[in-house]
Order: C-alpha cells, then structure tokens, then sequence
C-alpha cells in the first residue's frame, strides 16, 4: 500500500508553532515517501473548540506551502461510523456503561471491568472498554521499541463520555482506518495514547499503521504549546520566520536563498531522513 499520512488538529485555536512542527514534520514524511498528505479536523469537542479555529489553521497550512492532496475530513461529520463502531464493541461485550463519579475512582484507574457505583435512569453513563491485563509492543519510527500494560496506565478508559460525545482514542482509530493513513505522525505527548489505540484496532479488526512521534515544542516552563492554553499563533501572514523555526526545530537544512516557503521546504524536504529527526522534547521561546 502506498504511503498516507495526515495531520489532524482540534479547532480549539489558531494555528500556533507546536502545531506548525506536527504538520511540517507529518507533511516532510509523507512527501518523503512518495505518499499523500491529509487532513482531518477532529471537531467533536465542541466545549474546547473555539469558534472560526477550523478555518483558520487550514486557511494558514497552504500559507505555510503544506497542501493536502484532498479535502479536510471533519470528525463532526462522521457520527455514524463512530455509533458504528461502538454497536460492535458493545455487540461483543467489549464495553460497559459506567456511572462512576470521580470519587468513585478516588484518583485511580478504573479496573473492574464493570462499573462500581449504582446504574442511574436519570443520568447518562459514560461507556468503557473493558481493558484486559495485556502488554502492547510497537515500534516507533522515532522513539525506537514501546511496551506499556494498558491496565497500569490507562485502565478500563472511556471511549464515550457522559455528554454522548465520542472519546479521542475511538474516533481517532475509526478515521485513521477510513482515511487509510499507514502512518501516524504526531507530537510526542501522543506516545502514551498509541497503546489504546493499537489496542482498540485489534477490538474493531481494523489496521495498525506506522508511528512516529515527533518532539515537542515546549514553552518556558517545560510544558507542551498548545493552541487552547494561547500559545502565540504563527502568522500565515508571514511565513517565512515560523516555518524557519519550525524547519530549524527539527534540525533540518534551511535554504538561505529560500524565498517562499515551498523553497524552504523543497530544500529541507531533499535532506530529509525521518530516522535522524531529534528525538527529545526541546523548550522554544513563545
Ligand atoms: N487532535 C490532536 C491534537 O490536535 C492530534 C491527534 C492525532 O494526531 O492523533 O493534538
């Protein structure tokens, strides 16, 4: 199978640098490779979302000379394949309505396999999937061999919440198979999230593809930027100085006779070998 690989941001802000980096780095691999690039919008957090944030950072991307080879896929749009997949999860017991507090939990996992407060008819439950005492081995293209007992880390987790709203880890695993991606690649705080995942594409007999995560950029206090804690946009305006940094931060070449940005990238792309990207997390001025 040839090649797909995608970037796929929550609208819950502008486009800002540590988001720049996930797409330079998932476009330069994908381009690298002779693939395609796509889009997906996972839109369906509507409380963290902020207004016109879609928009704008597909607006920014081809100002940055990152342009998908097809339309944005929105996750708001894809509602019926995420009941889909939750019917045959429930269908083969996989699952389990759960109407614990947080206190219930008392800040631990949930483990159980069933849910340890009372049913309620009058409130709504969150669903789970029934974890099982399982090590899931994969191989990052970037952070080398990962293992990880979903039981001790993530526990039986929530794939739908009480609001009705679809949890990340099943709509990411349902539209990755549907986008057909073969690789994942992503900011690093995603690592530990792969395991569900894998996880979860065993449960709906869907593919595994290929991960890399990518370092992050951190702010002063050595926490990830992100769009929803305001992290300074990048401004599509002018490109240029962002997408330097953003080439410099994956210490890849920068063409000083570089003019627009898809010379930049073109440059960056001719010296690319994703096995030599840095693999630690780095601090970047805001
Ligand atoms: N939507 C996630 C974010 O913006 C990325 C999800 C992914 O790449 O799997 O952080």
């Amino acid at each position: 199978m040839s090649y797909r690989g995608r970037f796929a941001p929550s609208p819950t802000g502008h486009l800002h640098f540590g988001s720049l980096v996930a797409a330079v780095g998932s476009w330069l691999c994908a381009r690298r490779a002779g693939g395609q690039w796509l889009l997906r919008v996972e839109d369906i957090d509507p409380p963290r979302e902020m207004p016109g944030s879609a928009e704008s950072i597909l607006a920014a991307l081809p100002a940055f000379g990152l342009v998908a080879d097809a339309p944005a896929l929105y996750q708001s749009s894809r509602m019926a394949a995420y009941d889909a997949a939750f019917e045959q999860l429930k269908a083969r017991d996989l699952v389990f309505p759960c109407w614990c507090s947080r206190n219930d939990l008392a800040g631990g996992l949930h483990l159980d396999g069933h849910c340890r407060a009372a049913p309620s008819s009058d409130r709504e439950p969150a669903w789970r999937l029934r974890v099982p005492d399982l090590a899931i081995h994969f191989d990052d293209a970037l952070q080398g061999p990962q293992r990880q007992n979903l039981r001790n880390t993530a526990g039986d987790f929530v794939i739908r919440r009480v609001e009705g709203y679809y949890a990340y880890q099943l709509a990411c695993v349902v539209d990755d198979a549907y986008q057909g991606v073969t690789e994942v690649v992503r900011g690093n705080d995603l690592l530990d999230s792969t395991p569900r995942q894998i996880y979860l594409q065993r449960c709906l007999g869907l593919p595994t593809p290929g991960y890399l995560h990518l370092p992050l950029a951190l702010d002063d206090s050595g926490r990830k930027l992100s769009k929803s804690e305001q992290a300074h946009p990048v401004d599509p305006t002018h490109p240029m100085p962002a997408l330097r940094r953003a080439l410099g931060f994956l210490e890849l070449p920068i063409a000083s006779h570089a003019h627009a940005p898809v010379d930049l990238l073109e440059h960056a792309l001719a010296h690319f070998d994703p096995t030599l990207l840095p693999h630690c997390s780095e601090r970047v001025a805001a």
